[in-house]
């Protein structure tokens, strides 16, 4: 998973990050688009926790051969303190890893709506299979949450979330996928000090160089760690010496824990909750920068429903499909579902698993589905369309971020519609009829 810093987890299957979704439809950790920089599909790789960049760019082709780049990352790894025995046996036979090169460059034309990856992401199958996990391992999970204060139901949530319950972990060697990033991704110091990390790992031993299996980014078992975060946060739970979240799940659900309390979970705490809206409600006020309490979203005509929160907890609104769709008071433990993996439709994705496993929640079912995400060539139309008219919304990089957010409804606003910063196909065509 990851580094809280930047978010925990991996990118690993995150390919998928975006929406996009033909190609992940089996990914465990697919990770829709809701959001912002994470929503769009070019952001895929960002979903994951410990990946926060943004940039597009795609890498020079490498000026040196791979053997060359290792030779001189080499004494890097040995000034850190990996032994040269240990280096050595970790890049026998390593070579760039092709399919690698092309999840990092790849950039999803389309997008799956957030209802879609909600329907895959909370189905029957995974909610039962959740549920027979709770029961079978409620021991493990009691002691867990008496030692790091996180909510069993949330954990098991992410454990479905990342990897199917630990059934789809990545099969790729986490060295040679990481060298391939460093030597040529898009990202090289990243994959770099993940590599350092990684290496540490191996040196520690907690798994063996053939046991370190992940996804193409160099997520890692159970909980798709990434290695700093394995390194800051992983933990030996079962007491066999060795911090293994490839094939102990009491070792991946306590360190998914022990992640969660260091990003601020406060157990028995609701995540959020589904509201209503006033109508001729100021829609620009759904936004995460906008926070507010309980008792002031209530006076802003907000209806809550009766489930406890603290009086000072800070809210902000989610409407994950804009104005037509459904809206959230979302809390602290979202933001700390956030650090693991910076998607809002996973976060809100891992709170609504986490209650259907006892069925404390119903689904949403106002989503807009006649509404089509745009494409990526369309956002990047979208910018463009409104840079024309001197809105503003930045590069256009086909990522809906917080400044084409803003855009969008400057441009809702002169018009008249409910400015919510939601693009839709329908904005896409006002915009063209300008
Ligand atoms: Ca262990």
């Amino acid at each position: 998973m990851f580094h809280p810093a930047t978010s925990g987890r991996m990118p690993g299957l995150l390919l998928c990050t975006a929406l996009a979704l033909s190609a992940c439809a089996e990914a465990p950790n697919a990770t829709p688009a809701l959001d912002t920089p994470t929503l769009a599909p070019a952001s895929t790789v960002n979903a994951a926790p410990g990946n926060s960049a943004t940039t597009e760019q795609l890498p020079a082709e490498p000026s040196i051969s791979f053997e060359a780049w290792r030779d001189a990352f080499r004494p890097k790894a040995l000034a850190v303190g990996v032994q040269a025995e240990l280096f050595d046996r970790a890049f026998a036979g390593v070579s760039p890893d092709l399919s690698v090169v092309k999840a990092d460059r790849s950039q999803p034309e389309f997008t799956r709506p957030v209802w879609e990856y909600l329907d895959g992401a909370i189905s029957a199958t995974r909610v039962r299979r959740g549920q027979a996990l709770l029961a079978q391992h409620s021991g493990t999970l009691t002691a867990i949450e008496q030692r790091y204060g996180v909510d069993r139901n949330v954990l098991v949530a992410i454990w479905g979330m990342e990897s199917s319950f630990g059934q789809f972990t990545g099969d790729k060697s986490v060295i040679r996928s990481l060298a391939t990033l460093a030597y040529e991704g898009r990202r090289p110091q990243f994959a770099e000090d993940q590599l350092l990390a990684a290496l540490l790992i191996l040196q520690h031993g907690d798994i063996a160089p053939a046991g370190m299996l992940g996804s193409w980014a160099g997520a890692m078992g159970q909980t798709q760690f990434i290695p700093t975060t394995f390194n800051s946060h992983a933990v030996d739970f079962d007491g066999d010496g060795r911090r293994d979240i490839w094939n102990s799940s009491t070792d991946a659900l306590a360190s998914a824990a022990h992640y969660l309390q260091a990003s601020g979970w406060k157990l028995g705490e609701p995540w959020g909750y589904q509201v209503a809206l006033p109508s001729g409600f100021d829609y620009a006020l759904a936004d995460s920068d906008v926070r507010k309490t309980v008792t002031e979203w209530t006076e802003q005509g907000v209806k809550v429903p009766a489930v406890a929160v603290r009086a000072d907890e800070q809210a902000y609104l989610l409407l994950p499909a804009g104005h037509r769709g459904p809206a959230y008071l979302v809390f602290g433990n979202f933001r700390a579902i956030l650090k693991y993996n910076n998607s809002s439709a996973y976060a809100l994705a891992v709170g609504l698993l986490s209650q259907r496993f006892d069925n404390s929640v119903q689904l949403p079912q106002n989503w807009p589905r006649d509404d089509l995400p745009l494409s990526r060539s369309e956002r990047i139309e979208l910018q463009e369309q409104l840079a024309a008219r001197g809105y503003e919304p930045g590069a256009a990089d086909s990522i809906i971020g917080a400044n084409t957010r803003k855009a969008i409804r400057g441009f809702q606003q002169s018009i008249g519609l409910p400015a919510d910063g939601y693009p839709t196909q329908h904005l896409l065509q006002r915009l063209r009829a300008q």
